[in-house]
């Protein structure tokens, strides 16, 4: 067997990997095992892509590549290890960012270094893909480092609205379709330079545009631009598994998109095209008096409740709060209380982000219920605790049509008999709107950190259980 036909063998194998992977993904049981087939169709492939270039290259470049893989593998490793989970979706905005900037560096690299073999209709198609190449890459990088920068909260999550944006958009698009015909007929570098500035432009913009609350939209719609800008690098590298892997990443980031803006009622072309549509101002403004509760008059409502949902949201990622609070729901659970736990399908900052949490925590899966699934048993229950979520049971996405967040959907939390909110402040959520159900008469808020907070519950819980010794003197 030559080493080419090995090569290929091996990516057959890797792409089979890569599938299942994707399959194991889906799902939070067999997540584990899909994390472990992709490593091992990762090992695969580099194996047979270094086994490929030891033909052609010599002893020093081997070194090199050995070098640029320890160096990139071990910053990679280091940052999976320290990354907190709040901190993912940046980390994998930043991680896209480099897909992007090595496709445009390949097709880069593809005008500069031309096979002298391709000739003609070949010469042509091989121009076009350098051009894409580079264009996919270009919006990939700069929306990428956008998305980056507003996930960390380094620059503000609010959409910027440049004046006659969608027409710039549209302008970028246009001038990319002409420029990639003139290139085609005549390459020349001023064209490369001049697709590579717009692109980057165009990333940049595209991402600026889009609120806070339809980020998680955009985080995997950068996942699949990522996809398709390696799916493009391989083109140009007559790669076949970079061809197949970039396409199992483009099309399942577009469907997890598609999935995402149904789940919030967003338009996918208007969040593709930077947040088209999207209403404008937000309000950030108080809107009365809010009502104040502590951790043990909690405890009393919770101990006189039949029914309890638990609407958890990205403060307890942040509070580490999920080990309480699923020892608060065992305690109420034994105590005859329905504890469940209603997720919303973007609370937290990743898809699936409360239910990796409340997992760890051996929160039982049969009493956490997706949104749809709760939403219509609000009004029959006794108390929600909402943990740390805002954005997400905010009622302004029903009642107000100006509302950044106007028709995503959320959990109706305040059709129960009481609400009791877990924050430290009364500052907006992630879309940066203020939440009216603070102001309801049947909301309470709890400040604190969410985790302090849940045990002093679980400690005033205890409490009421201890019976009071009598008074010296009264007893006969
Ligand atoms: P939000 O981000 O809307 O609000 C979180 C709340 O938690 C804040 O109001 C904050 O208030 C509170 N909080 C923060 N730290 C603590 C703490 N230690 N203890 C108690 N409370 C705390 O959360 P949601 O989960 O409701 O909504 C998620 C938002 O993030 C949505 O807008 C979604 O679109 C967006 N998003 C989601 C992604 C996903 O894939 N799931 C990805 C990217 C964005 P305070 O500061 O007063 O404590």
């Amino acid at each position: 067997m030559t080493t080419v036909t090995a090569a290929e063998a091996a990516y057959v194998v890797a792409a089979l990997l890569f599938i299942l992977s994707l399959a194991g993904l889906s799902r939070h049981r067999t997540s584990r095992s899909g994390v472990v087939w992709g490593i091992t169709g990762m090992v695969i492939a580099l194996a047979a892509t270094v086994g490929l270039a030891s033909r052609t290259i010599t002893a020093s470049g081997l070194v090199l590549i050995a070098v640029a893989m320890a160096v990139g593998g071990g910053i990679g490793l280091w940052r999976a290890r320290v990354v907190e989970m709040t901190g993912m979706p940046e980390l994998i905005a930043i991680m896209h960012s480099l897909v992007g900037l090595a496709a445009a560096f390949v097709g880069w690299n593809g005008y500069l270094d031309v096979d002298a073999e391709l000739t003609g209709s070949l010469l042509g198609i091989h121009h076009a893909e350098v051009f894409i190449g580079v264009f996919i890459g270009g919006v990939t990088f700069t929306g990428s480092v956008v998305a980056y920068l507003k996930l960390s909260a380094r620059i503000d999550s609010r959409p910027l609205t440049l004046p006659g944006k969608h027409v710039l958009n549209v302008s970028a698009l246009v001038a990319f379709v002409v420029l990639t015909v003139a290139f085609v007929a005549r390459p020349g570098m001023g064209l490369l330079i001049a697709v590579t500035v717009i692109a980057l432009a165009l990333g940049a913009h595209l991402v600026a545009s889009i609120g806070g609350g339809d980020m998680p939209v955009v985080v995997s719609m950068l996942n699949s631009y990522s996809g398709w800008a390696a799916a493009a690098s391989g083109f140009l590298l007559a790669n076949n598994l970079l061809i197949v892997t970039g396409a199992l990443v483009g099309s399942s980031g577009a469907y997890l998109s598609y999935i995402m803006c149904k789940a919030m009622n967003r338009s996918f072309l208007s969040v593709i095209a930077g947040g088209f549509g999207a209403p404008a101002a937000a309000d950030d403004g108080e809107q009365g008096e809010h009502r104040e509760i502590n951790a043990e008059e909690t405890a009393e409502l919770l101990r006189d409740a039949s029914s309890v949902i638990i609407a958890p949201g990205y403060g307890m990622a942040v509070a580490q709060a999920q080990y309480p609070v699923a020892e608060l729901a065992r305690k109420l659970r034994e105590r005859g209380v329905e504890v469940r736990f209603g997720i919303h399908p973007v609370a937290g900052r990743l898809p699936g982000h409360m239910n990796v949490l409340l997992a760890e925590a051996n929160v039982p899966y049969d009493i956490v219920l997706e949104m749809d699934e709760i939403n219509d048993d609000f009004p029959a229950t006794s108390v929600v605790l909402v943990i740390g979520a805002n954005d997400t049971v905010n009622p302004a996405a029903i009642d107000n049509p100006t509302s950044p967040i106007a028709g995503m959907p959320v959990l109706h939390v305040w059709e129960a008999a009481h609400v009791v909110v877990f924050k430290r402040s009364m500052a907006v959520g992630y879309a940066g709107v203020q939440n009216p159900l603070f102001f309801r008469e049947n909301t309470q808020m709890l400040f604190g950190d969410a985790k302090q907070r849940v045990e002093d519950i679980l400690r005033g819980l205890d409490a009421l259980d201890t019976p009071v010794p009598e008074m010296a003197g009264t007893s006969r």
